[in-house]
């Protein structure tokens, strides 16, 4: 049987960033993509990512005429109303996704990295212990067998491999079921008239929609982003653009995709399995961004994994728990915060939403600048009491619901919790499953993301 150090199965931007990752350390690494390499990446068109991450995490900038397709900075966010708005000052980088995941691929095997397109993956391969110790794919109706130290999953949201693994075997297999998903529509559109051509970007939290660059002068985006269904995104829009005059625009054609958006599994490893990408629904909480994100644990786990494999002996979940461990200090206890702070914080009316952003309560540029960079969200003593005289002003004077601040005080009581859960994950594997229940508790507590909706 063949042999290998990993393989990873799925060859988009996650599995493409291990792939090269590891094959620059000197490990033999396989990748087998389902797609063939002409579909591979053309779920979406344009996608965008931190212009500061492609230093952060060593990745190929696009080149122009090829995967580039524009970059902007300064980008606002307003209120219901179309008002107060709040900067951010990214500098935001858009490509084309088909072009540039071919970019990483080549890039992956430039480092050594092997990449078998149209293979896709059926089973696991297990030893006599009943552990991983390799996979079984498909290509061109033959099934094929392959030996690996450890095998990851970045499939997407179908988390194809995560899903085949057994009942406690180590990381949950749950499926990212359709109430765990947004629903995001995106519109190509072009602007009738010169004077409406945009340079940077525009959003309005309170309808979950944005307008972006196209790429070419007179294009833009309109995205709108929905629980439950895209139906349910087509009645936002249309409140929307009741609420907020947009410049006159013909569409030019219509794009969909759903984003996973739910608590990712507590653990990534396993014995001899690492789960990434959006099969362990690594996205931004406040905008369902994955590509970098990921590469936060990526990163990590090709360090660990580096070291393990000049290591002899089989890679067993508590030799991988650092990974874990390490994640969620970078990120996951941000994420987990932001998360449960976003399932109380949204539960406004249209009036209220403009009041918050009137009086900087909640939705200020420090709370944009936080959620766009995946940094805890986290407020001063003064800060809070400043809001929450504010809110008490707010019902007072009859422009506030009691409800409305108890549910963004819970929100934001919850993102304090969360943070502190998740500063308490267990260093060691043995210590697991006492957090686990307590975790369980406390997302139950929560509730989900598909409970708010505009209202
Ligand atoms: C409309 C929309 C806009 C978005 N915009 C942004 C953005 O601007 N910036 C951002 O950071 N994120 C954005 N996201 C999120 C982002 O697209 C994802 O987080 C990211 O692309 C996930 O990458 P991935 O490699 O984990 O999975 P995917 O891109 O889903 O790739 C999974 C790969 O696995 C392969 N595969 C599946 N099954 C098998 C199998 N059985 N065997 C072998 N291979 C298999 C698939 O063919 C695919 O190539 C957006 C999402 C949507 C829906």
């Amino acid at each position: 049987m063949e042999q290998f150090d990993v393989v990873i199965v799925g060859a988009a931007t996650a599995g493409s960033y291990f792939a090269r990752k590891l094959a620059e350390k000197g490990h033999s690494v396989l990748v087998i993509e389902k797609l063939s390499k002409d579909l591979l990446g053309r779920r979406l068109d344009i996608f965008h990512v931190a212009k500061s991450d492609f230093a952060r995490f060593g990745i190929p900038l696009p080149e122009a005429d090829d995967d580039f397709a524009f970059e902007f900075t300064g980008g606002r966010t307003f209120s219901a109303f179309d008002r107060y708005p709040k900067i951010n000052n990214y500098h935001v980088v858009g490509m084309h996704m088909h072009r540039y995941i071919a970019r990483l691929n080549s890039w992956a095997r430039e480092a050594g990295a092997e990449i078998r397109y149209g293979a896709a993956f059926a089973d696991f391969i297990y030893d006599a212990e009943a552990r991983i110790c390799g996979v079984v794919y498909e290509q061109n109706g033959e099934r094929h067998e392959v030996a690996a130290r450890l095998v990851t999953d970045c499939t997407g949201i179908p988390s194809v491999a995560r899903r085949k693994l057994p009942d406690g075997y180590g990381v949950e297999n749950f499926e990212i079921s359709d109430t765990d998903k947004f629903y995001v529509t995106l519109r190509y559109v072009v602007y009738r008239d010169t004077k409406d051509y945009i340079t940077t970007t525009r959003g309005w939290t309170y309808y979950k929609t944005w307008e972006a660059p196209e790429g070419s002068a007179d294009s833009a985006i309109l995205g709108v982003g929905a629980n439950f269904s895209y139906d349910e995104g087509e009645k936002v829009f249309a409140a929307f653009e009741k609420a907020v005059k947009l410049p006159r625009y013909s569409v030019k054609r219509i794009e969909r995709g759903t984003t996973p958006y739910r608590r990712p599994p507590y653990s990534f490893v396993a014995d001899g399995f690492l789960v990434s990408g959006d099969a362990a629904c690594l996205t931004k909480p406040s905008a369902g961004e994955g590509v970098t994100a990921s590469m936060v644990q990526l990163e990590i786990a090709a360090e660990e994994i580096d070291r393990l494999l000049s290591e002899d002996g089989y890679l067993t979940r508590a030799r991988l728990w650092p990974i874990n461990k390490k994640y969620v200090e970078a990120q996951g206890k941000a994420f987990a915060g932001q998360l449960a702070t976003l399932i109380g914080a949204m539960s406004s009316t249209a009036k209220e939403n403009d009041f918050f952003f009137q009086h900087d309560v909640i939705f200020s540029n420090k709370t944009f600048a936080a959620l766009g960079n995946g940094e805890p969200l986290t407020f001063t003593t003064g800060e809070l009491l400043r809001m929450a005289a504010i809110m008490i002003g707010g019902v007072l004077t009859g422009k506030l619901r009691v409800s409305t601040i108890r549910s963004l005080l819970s929100g934001m009581k919850n993102g304090s919790r969360a943070e502190a859960l998740y500063a308490e994950y267990p260093a060691e594997e043995a210590a697991c499953n006492a957090w686990v229940k307590r975790a369980d508790a406390f997302w139950k507590e929560c509730g989900s993301m598909a409970e708010n909706t505009v209202n």
